[in-house]
């Protein structure tokens, strides 16, 4: 019998599932994919956008040559699920389903009034203009909310904007606010210790446990501080579920898709969600009464979509279902054409266990392979090249299989 499934949002999680499906499964069996933008954007590269090292169109594709063939693309919004009848609603379509996937990521909001942003393609090609423009000054990089994609971007980016500008020869000094108590709180004190040590070197001041309460005139107000001087405010915005997961009936109470870690289903057992807009909780807390959540990231999207897929294949042809593991790795930005290395286990109790390289050129070169992979789309993954940076991942325990 043929079954059907829908995946809702063709970024990395979706796109890495439904391309594994269709690599799995039988023709009979339909892949759907709902996506409302039909170009993708490969976010990591908005941090060399951000200071002229790519140009838009070179981390941009069309999201159908990113699928392979016989994935069905539909370009629209999916508005509605009516999970008892199994139907996604887009505005013009009702689609059914027998398992439904929630990859939409997670949307960004706003707040800080005259600040630039490099979390949006639009965000970082503007920023790279006022960067080119600038004279000289505070740069402020805040952190307005959690949780937030990516718990190194801040970091890689406050380093690559302060490394670009010292390249102009424009004086400036480069500053860090945020709320949590140390970088990438997830990671532990030690990997905290060491990001906060690469932001020394580079010349760049990291503040910690700074709430913030408003901006205006050149100054930043943080809660119980005196105010700070900001030339240039450059925000990471606050993070929200697509309405479309808030509204699924598997939500938590913030409206992320809550599900089981390992098996990422839902309470519904025919909605599974993986990547940004997924809830996944860890042994552990890093406040009080706070439980440690998996970071989003695209290296688990990806991973969880590669698990997804063959417990969909179990369910269809039999089998054992693979689970997700919770490792992860991160290549972070440092400038100079350099980058540090940091991997491990999330799931390892009582707290994530992980290890960071020293900075290098082989890590950021990794990123800028990883980078080409993913642009290149299923035909070169399946290459001679693409099977040679495949098996070079698989030594860190990195699947880039397809
Ligand atoms: C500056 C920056 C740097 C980063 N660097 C890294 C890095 O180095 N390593 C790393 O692992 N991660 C990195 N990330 C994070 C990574 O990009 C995300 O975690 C990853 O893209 C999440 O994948 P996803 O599939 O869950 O969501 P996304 O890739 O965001 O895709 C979600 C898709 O769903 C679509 N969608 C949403 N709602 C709907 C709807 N209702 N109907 C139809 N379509 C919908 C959206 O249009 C989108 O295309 C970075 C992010 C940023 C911003």
């Amino acid at each position: 019998m043929s079954k059907t499934i829908v995946i809702v949002g063709a970024g990395i999680g979706g796109i890495m599932l439904a391309n594994k499906l269709r690599e799995t499964l039988p023709p009979r069996h339909r892949i759907i994919v709902i996506e409302r933008t039909a170009e993708h954007a490969f976010a990591a590269s908005f941090l060399w956008l951000m200071v002229g090292q790519r140009e838009r169109n070179a981390i941009t594709r069309p999201v159908r040559r990113l699928l392979r063939s016989g994935v069905e693309l539909v370009i629209g919004e999916a508005r509605e699920i009516d999970a008892k009848e199994r139907v996604v609603h887009t505005g013009t379509e009702a689609i059914s389903y027998d398992w439904l996937v929630l990859a939409g990521g997670a949307e960004m909001r706003f707040d800080l009034a005259g600040s630039e942003t490099f979390f949006t393609l639009d965000g970082a090609e503007r920023l790279y203009s006022v960067l080119r423009e600038f004279r000289g000054g505070n740069v402020a990089i805040v952190v307005t909310a959690t949780p937030y994609k990516c718990p190194g971007a801040p970091a890689e980016g406050a380093m690559l904007i302060r490394d670009y500008l010292r390249q102009k020869g424009v004086s400036a000094q480069v500053d860090l606010y945020t709320t949590e108590p140390r970088p990438m709180p997830v990671a532990g004190p030690e990997l905290g210790q060491a990001v906060t040590g690469m932001l020394a070197e580079r010349g760049v001041g990291y503040h910690p446990n700074h709430v913030l309460r408003g901006a205006g005139q050149g100054a930043l107000a943080f809660e119980g501080r005196d105010p700070v001087k900001a030339d240039l405010v450059v925000s990471i915005p606050r993070h929200v579920p697509p309405d479309v997961v808030r509204t699924a009936g598997v939500a938590n109470a913030a409206g992320w898709a809550a599900v089981d870690p390992r098996t990422l289903v839902t309470k519904d057992p025919s909605i599974f969600a993986i990547g940004d807009c997924a809830a996944v909780q860890l042994p552990g807390t890093w406040k009080p009464d706070t439980p440690l959540m998996l970071p989003k990231a695209g290296v688990f999207a990806h991973a969880q979509a590669l698990a997804l897929a063959g417990r969909i294949a179990a369910e269809i042809n039999g089998g054992t279902a693979p689970e997700f593991c919770g490792d992860g790795f991160c290549m972070l930005e440092a400038g100079e054409h350099l980058a540090g290395f940091a991997f491990g286990d999330f799931f390892a109790t009582p707290s994530p266990k992980l290890e960071l390289r020293n900075v290098g050129r082989t890590w950021h070169l990794s990123k800028v392979m990883f980078e080409q992979w993913w642009l290149a789309g299923p035909g070169f993954r399946r290459s001679a090249l693409g099977a040679a940076m495949q098996a070079g991942a698989k030594v860190y325990g990195i699947e880039m299989k397809l």
